[in-house]
């Protein structure tokens, strides 16, 4: 069992590629640097073609535009939280921020998997739970790897930050729960949709986010 980051290259963010019995990415980035994506995963001795499982933390272009060339390619299963799947399946231009930030389409992909909070997803040595944590967008998840204490954060989480509660679904103090349920967590590694990731002692990004956010909601209610 491997993981590699392979994306965050332009507008993209980061680009997990799990390397387990079944090979999976998480997040597929803007679908613009596809070459170079798929250049980093040659390089790990992974063609695009061989991706099973395609997992988005939630629906913005940056993370999901790719999925559409994974699908096309590999024919893999695509799976995002309920609330997001139809957004992915419409091809969706506000909401994912395709249209009206990034000022490209988002191509419409069927999604075989709608996530929900509890689920656990098995690809080998590697189990991944889902943990609904809306705040950064309504249907945003984290994956939890229990025994390796390893979190993919998505954008809810950074190392050293958050990801933006002023966007379409957003919402600051739904992030601060969502936040909260992590800091219930063991985390050693903390691998975020945007930045770098850290292998040990990631947990402290989490009780600096929430103080960090508790300070903004406080300030935003006066
Ligand atoms: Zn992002
Ligand atoms: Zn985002």
């Amino acid at each position: 069992m491997r993981v590699h980051q392979i994306g965050g290259v332009g507008f993209d963010s980061n680009i997990y590629l799990l390397i387990d019995d079944v090979i999976t990415l998480i997040d597929a980035g803007t679908g613009m640097k596809f070459g170079v994506v798929a250049r980093n995963m040659k390089k790990l001795g992974v063609n695009p073609e061989d991706v099973e499982l395609l997992l988005n933390t939630h629906c913005h272009y940056d993370h999901t535009g790719g999925d559409k060339d994974f699908f096309m390619l590999a024919d893999c299963d695509v799976a995002v939280h309920e609330l997001e799947a139809d957004l992915i399946r419409s091809g969706d231009q506000i909401i994912t921020l395709a249209g009206s930030f990034f000022g490209k389409k988002l191509e419409p992909v069927e999604v075989s998997v709608e996530l929900r909070d509890g689920d656990h997803i098995k690809l080998g040595e590697l189990i991944l739970e889902v943990i609904h944590t809306p705040g950064h967008t309504m249907g945003s998840v984290c994956f939890y790897e229990r025994r390796r204490k390893l979190l993919f954060s998505g954008d809810t989480l950074f190392c050293g930050g958050v990801g933006r509660t002023d966007l379409p679904t957003s919402d600051a103090e739904t992030l601060a729960v969502s936040l909260r349920r992590l800091s219930e967590l063991d985390i050693d590694g903390l691998f975020p949709g945007h930045g770098p990731y850290e292998e040990k002692n990631a947990k402290k990004h989490v009780l600096d986010a929430i103080k960090y956010v508790d300070s903004q909601t406080k300030d935003t209610l006066g």
